[in-house]
């Protein structure tokens, strides 16, 4: 057997977790490709988020993941109320528990079942950002690609996924429309 590939293969890392659970499925060639396929995929995920050493990259892990990231899509495509059922689904398998350390206060989640840890903690990730700017949690504009961010630009008018790749491709099919017109 040989060793798992542990490299990221995703075009868009480094978004909050909740958007980048949904970041790992893109689009490449007109293919939708999917990091969370297997364990594997979970390992790297995992990784990428400092998660690897709390959370086993098992299948009962990879299971309610995806299931999070199912009710996450539903939340984010519906709008204001859209399935929030889904996402309460998730929440309802971890709580907070507030203590008071020689640091100050804090919060530390717990979770009858630790594989409904990652799940749980991307769908509080969610509940955030709705707290912070519900607004600026965006899907890339490009109608052919399927990624999310939160725009943490000065003006909140961050339209694409990247500039390279998204914006690029958008800017040279306005250009191919007018050259066809004239
Ligand atoms: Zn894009």
């Amino acid at each position: 057997m040989s060793a798992p590939d542990r490299t990221d293969p995703r075009p868009l890392t480094g978004e909050p977790l909740a958007l980048d659970l949904l970041n790992t499925r893109w689009v490449r060639d007109a293919v939708t490709l999917d990091l969370l396929d297997g364990t594997d995929g979970l390992a790297v995920w995992l990784d990428a988020h400092g998660l690897g050493d709390r959370f086993r990259a098992d299948a009962a892990t990879l299971r309610h993941t995806l299931d999070a990231r199912d009710a996450l899509l539903g939340a984010v495509e519906g709008g204001s109320g859209g399935g929030a059922e889904a996402v309460d689904a998730v929440l309802a398998h971890g709580r907070i528990r507030a203590t008071l350390t020689a640091d100050g206060p804090g919060e530390r989640p717990e979770f009858d079942d630790p594989s409904w840890g990652p799940a749980w903690l991307a769908a509080r990730d969610y509940l955030r950002l709705l707290q912070t700017a519900p607004d600026r949690i965006r899907a890339c504009a490009h109608e052919a690609c399927t990624l999310h961010f939160f725009d943490t630009s000065r003006n909140g008018t961050r339209r694409w996924c990247s500039m390279a790749s998204c914006g690029n491709r958008a800017k040279a099919s306005r250009h191919y429309a007018r050259t066809k017109d004239a």
